[in-house]
């Protein structure tokens, strides 16, 4: 039997008509027969405005536990609505609502951002969930949402019921997670800011992380944590008031953890050009990166400093880029290149990066206790590289795990 996971988003469910599309849409797939879990945000910016009157009416004196309790009151509102209407529809319904003993979220107690329990999640959603679709009900389950052990409510950051829906898709090992939004689909930019954009057919997991982590408001980042390679999902406009339209497939993941440490297996070369007028000449990167480029020369990295920058190849490389780039030099205002061999790159990447502070400090003062020298480190918000000297590379690696290790708690 096909198991579904359909998330209706904020505009989704704004108003009445909305809803009822959105119930009309769950109805057509019921009846062929699919068994549909459905997850609510808040309807339109009720959140926002619930955010606002919080702190308002309480001049912010107000404890997180009395915040999150009332941030939550967007989904549990819209989860009633939303098992209504499909009830009205001759669809069997119930609403899922942390108040109620079935409730399947389980999290942490850090308000706000609570981190969710995903084997206990899972347990609840296989004894409780599981039954109610074999049984032919359609769960609406509030998005945004968990418990903690005292039964508190907590939310799990803004924009979160995409990582709800994705979490319940995983624990009921669905078919499909859809998610339900007010665009196309994944766009080559955010439509509401550059009217041209155009829809993607299809997007990687790892590509929406870093689009998403990187603003695209489309999808949580968090939530393709949850994507398994086996589950198929897609991101569709409510105006269809349809669950097969197309929009867009998100694909994967491929296997590899976009948490981690990897090392590069290769050594690598750093070549800096140097010249005060860098700063102030236009289009100084396309001089340098084109020639590189057309002599099919890969470039790992580039850093940019007040007076230089540098870029990272493989030291196969390394030769021949020097003398193409040599050219370069000589024929613009800038002074002289110089390069350096033997280099060994470290990623790392979590998503924690985006919210913990300190993490730069904590990664590096164990490779500084071990004396080894760090050339260089660039950033690029949930990952950062490290450029060690390849004979430090296993040492730093190692370090490098552990502090992961400590850092994911
Ligand atoms: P929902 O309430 O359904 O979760 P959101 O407002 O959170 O919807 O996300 C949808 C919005 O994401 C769109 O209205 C759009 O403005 C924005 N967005 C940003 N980048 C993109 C992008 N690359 N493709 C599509 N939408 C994008
Ligand atoms: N309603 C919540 C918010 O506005 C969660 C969501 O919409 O995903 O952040
Ligand atoms: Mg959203």
């Amino acid at each position: 039997m096909r198991r579904v996971v359909v998330k209706f988003g904020g505009t989704s469910v704004g108003n009445a008509e909305r809803i009822r599309l959105g119930a009309e849409s769950v109805r057509k797939e019921y009846r062929r027969g699919t068994q549909i879990a459905v997850v609510v945000s808040a309807m339109g910016q009720y959140t926002d405005e619930l955010v606002k009157v919080a702190k308002g009416s309480t001049g912010g004196k107000i404890t997180p536990r009395e915040y999150d309790d009332i941030l939550a009151m967007g989904e549990r509102t819209s989860a009633r609505i939303f098992s209504a209407a499909l009830n009205s529809l001759g669809v069997k319904s119930i609403y899922l609502d942390p108040g109620m003993s079935i409730w399947p979220v389980v999290t942490d107690s850090n308000f706000g951002m609570a981190n969710i329990d995903f084997e206990a999640t899972k347990r609840r959603v296989q004894k409780f969930l599981v039954p109610l679709l074999e049984d032919r009900v359609v769960p609406v389950i509030c998005g945004f949402l968990g418990r903690d052990r005292e039964g508190n409510v907590t939310t799990i950051g803004r924009g979160g019921s995409d990582i709800t829906a994705f979490l319940i898709g995983r624990c009921l090992g669905a078919d499909e997670v859809i998610i339900v939004t007010d665009v196309e689909g994944v766009m080559t930019a955010d439509p509401n800011k550059v009217p041209e954009a155009k829809l993607l057919k299809s997007i990687t997991v790892e590509e929406m992380t870093d689009l998403a982590r990187f603003g695209a408001q489309v999808m949580h980042p968090r939530a393709m944590a949850y994507k398994d390679p086996e589950i198929s999902a897609k991101v569709i406009h409510y105006r269809h008031g349809n669950l097969r339209a197309e929009g867009t497939r998100i694909i994967g993941p491929r296997g590899d953890d976009l948490a981690g440490v990897r090392l590069y297996e290769k050594p690598l070369a750093m070549l800096t050009v140097v010249g005060e007028s860098m700063q102030t000449t236009p289009g100084i990167l396309a001089k340098f990166s084109v020639p590189l480029s057309k002599a099919g020369i890969n470039i790992f990295a580039v850093s940019i400093g007040p007076r230089s920058f540098s870029i990272y190849l493989s030291e196969e490389d390394a030769k021949r880029a020097l003398t193409i780039l040599h050219r370069v030099v000589v024929g613009s205002k800038l002074k002289a290149i110089t390069g350096e061999g033997n280099i060994a790159m470290i990623v790392t990447e979590s998503e924690r990066f985006i919210y913990a502070p300190g993490v730069i400090a904590k990664l590096t003062e164990p490779l500084a206790q071990a004396k080894i020298n760090i050339i260089e480190i660039i950033s690029s918000r949930a990952s950062i590289s490290f450029f060690v000297n390849w004979e430090d590379r296993e040492q730093a690696l190692r370090l490098f795990k552990k502090a992961m290790r400590e850092l994911e708690g």
